[in-house]
């Protein structure tokens, strides 16, 4: 039966990137995928064609589709819109339209690209950990919170850490079955010393590893998770953390690796079906030059292959493709380096495809 792809381009360099994986689909249909795909609006491009960030053509093709390609979403022009209006709103109601509760977020660092971290090439060379975090829970979302004034005329703050059973079986389900395609190791990161929300979450992780015995499961507190990440990465396979942990811990794995316009993203619900997307935004400011770097969008095309499309070889497919790319030297601008050839985003997509 054929696989339906909701494409979404959305804003800003969101439809130059979203190009180049379109091609490479192209490629896999032409070799036989049976896969059908559909383009809608997201973002500010649906509020010009539609008047609203999320309308109703787009939600029908995501409900109806089995994993979705998003660009990015957001500019300048919108930023005075009414609040519910703007393009980042179209973001987080198609987020809960299909509950896609758990996030993915990789921290790769090929070889290649070592220099662009901040930290030391021997630390964080052929880096490659996966974050799975938690994304409709915990204190962000938990009553009561809000601010209030005590009797002695004093305010209080207050919001609530929550996390019911279900929800962290949930999560653990999506961070062992992630485990289980990749290295086998799982780090479960919590404060269960302090907090009893996450003495749960340490529980229940624990008994969930009698269903996944060939996975390897560690607990972590979330303070030293946070040192061993810049202290030594490579010790990490998948870790996986509530939604303010991961939160921070993410977008601390995220820079390990340097460079912005390399990083894909999954949120995926519990059918696996999944919205993948680069960890960068719309980047107005290079729009339209094709300055754009399309591997962090090529990167999210194999992670949906991968995990809503049960295709782990097509998905391996386009990652080595990648590798021998930046292989061969060549470089969008975000990640040029002396003694790199510097290339467009449709020369980079050139090369990915003559690549496979
Ligand atoms: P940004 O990620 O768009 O850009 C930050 C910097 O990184 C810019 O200098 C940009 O040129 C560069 N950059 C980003 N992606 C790149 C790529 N693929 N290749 C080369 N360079 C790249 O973040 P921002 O400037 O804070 O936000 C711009 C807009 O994007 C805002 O409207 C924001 O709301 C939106 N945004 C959307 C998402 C999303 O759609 N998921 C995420 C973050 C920000």
């Amino acid at each position: 039966m054929s696989k339906h792809i909701a494409i979404l381009p959305g804003d800003g360099i969101g439809p130059e990137i979203v190009a180049q994986a379109v091609r490479i689909l192209d490629k896999f249909i032409a070799d036989g995928l049976d896969i059908k795909y559909q383009y809608a609006p997201l973002g500010g491009a649906a509020y010009d064609q539609y008047h609203h960030p999320y309308p109703p053509f787009t939600q029908k093709i995501c409900q109806q589709a089995d994993a979705i390609l998003l660009g990015a979403v957001g500019g300048p022009q919108y930023d005075k819109l009414e609040r519910s209006l703007r393009p980042e709103r179209g973001l987080l109601a198609i987020r809960k339209d299909l509950n896609l509760f758990g996030n993915l977020r990789p921290a790769i660092l090929y070889p290649e690209l070592a220099n662009a971290s901040t930290l030391k090439p021997e630390v964080v060379s052929g880096l490659d950990i996966m974050i799975v975090r938690e994304l409709t829970g915990d204190i962000y979302f938990g009553e009561p919170r809000g601010i209030h004034t005590l009797a002695n005329g004093e305010r209080e703050g207050i919001n609530t850490m929550r996390y019911k059973e279900s929800e962290i079986r949930r999560i653990g389900k999506i961070a062992y079955e992630a485990a289980q395609k990749r290295n086998k190791k799982l780090c479960s990161v919590d404060k269960a010393n302090v907090l009893e929300t996450t003495e749960l979450w340490r529980e229940i992780m624990t008994e969930m590893n009698k269903d996944y015995p060939d996975v390897t499961l560690t607990h972590m507190y979330v303070d030293n998770a946070a040192m061993q990440l810049v202290k030594a990465p490579k010790q990490f396979d998948v870790m996986v953390t509530g939604n303010i942990f991961g939160d921070i811990l993410s977008d601390q794995a995220s820079m390990l690796s340097g460079s912005i316009g390399m990083l894909p993203s999954a949120s995926i619900n519990e059918t696996g079906k999944g919205m993948y997307e680069p960890s960068h935004g719309s980047a107005p400011d290079i729009a339209g030059q094709n300055l754009a770097n399309p591997l962090a969008t090529i990167l999210s095309l194999a992670m949906m292959l991968r995990y809503s499309l049960n295709n782990e070889q097509a998905a391996q497919h386009i990652e080595q493709a990648v590798g021998k790319v930046l292989a061969q030297g060549l470089r969008t601008q975000d990640i040029f380096e002396e003694g790199c050839q510097k290339v467009g985003c449709s020369q980079m997509g050139d090369a990915v495809l003559a690549a496979m």
